[in-house]
C-alpha cells in the first residue's frame, strides 16, 4: 500500500468504498430488521461512552490508542467537533474519564479494504468505539485521515451517511475538505446543542446545501470521477 501505483491507488479507493459499505448500506439494507448490533472488540470501552447520547455533550475524553499518523488525524478532529458543537472534545488517557476510544482494528473488525470503523450510537452494544486500520495510514494522505476522523466522529454524534458528495458525511470518501451540510446540520441539531454560530438558518435553498461551518479547511484533491 506504500507504493504509489496505479492499483494501489485503486485499492485505495475501493478501500474507502468498503467504509461506506460497512457503515452505510448495511444501514438501509439491514433497516427492516432488529435488533442491529454494532461490532465487539476486546478492548475495554471508556467508562463514559454513554455522554455521546447527551443532548448538551459538554466534556467528551477521547483515548486514542491509535499510532500516529491517525493520531493526528484524530486530534484535528477534536477541533473541528469543538467549533461545531457546545462541546469539549480533549484528548483523555484514563478509560474510567473517556466517552470515546479509537483503537487499531483487527481483521475481525476491519476488512482488509476498510481504513476505519465507528460503532454507531442506536445499535445494540455501542460502546463509543472507532478502529481505524494502521495499515492503510501510509497509503492516505492527513488530509484524508483528518477527514475520516470528522466522519467517524460523526457516527458516533448520531450522524447518518449523506448523499452529498460535499459533505463530510459522505459514504465513499472524504480527503478533509468536505464540510457538514444543511442536512447534517440540522440532523445533528436533533440530536445535540450546537455553537451559536453554527445553528441553520433555514437558507440557503435546498438546492444549495452548504452551511459552512467555523472552521478553515484544507483543500484537498477529491474527485468523484476516479470511482
Ligand atoms: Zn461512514
Amino acid at each position: 500500500m506504500a507504493s504509489g501505483t496505479v492499483s494501489s491507488g485503486k485499492r485505495f479507493f475501493i478501500g474507502f468504498l468498503a467504509v461506506g459499505l460497512g457503515c452505510g448500506s448495511e444501514v438501509a439494507a439491514r433497516a427492516q430488521e432488529k435488533p442491529r448490533v454494532n461490532w465487539a472488540s476486546a478492548d475495554a470501552p471508556c467508562a463514559k461512552y454513554d455522554d455521546l447520547r447527551n443532548p448538551v455533550l459538554g466534556d467528551i475524553g477521547v483515548k486514542i490508542d491509535a499510532a500516529d499518523p491517525w493520531a493526528d488525524g484524530f486530534r484535528r478532529a477534536l477541533h473541528f467537533w469543538n467549533a461545531v458543537l457546545a462541546a469539549n472534545f480533549h484528548e483523555e488517557t484514563n478509560l474510567n474519564a473517556c466517552a470515546v476510544r479509537v483503537v487499531n482494528g483487527g481483521s475481525d473488525i476491519l476488512s482488509k479494504a476498510m481504513v476505519a470503523r465507528s460503532q454507531l450510537t442506536e445499535w445494540d452494544n455501542f460502546r463509543g468505539k472507532i478502529a481505524v486500520n494502521p495499515g492503510t495510514a501510509r497509503a492516505l494522505s492527513s488530509g484524508e485521515m483528518y477527514g475520516t476522523a470528522v466522519h467517524e466522529f460523526g457516527h458516533l454524534l448520531g450522524l447518518k451517511h449523506n448523499a452529498s458528495s460535499r459533505s463530510v458525511m459522505y459514504f465513499l470518501n472524504v480527503n478533509g475538505s468536505e464540510v457538514l451540510d444543511r442536512e447534517d446540520i440540522l440532523d445533528l441539531s436533533a440530536r445535540h446543542k450546537l455553537r451559536a454560530a453554527v445553528v441553520p438558518t433555514g437558507f440557503p435553498p435546498a438546492n444549495a446545501t452548504l452551511i459552512a461551518v467555523p472552521i478553515t479547511m484544507p483543500l484537498g484533491s477529491f474527485s468523484p470521477a476516479e470511482w
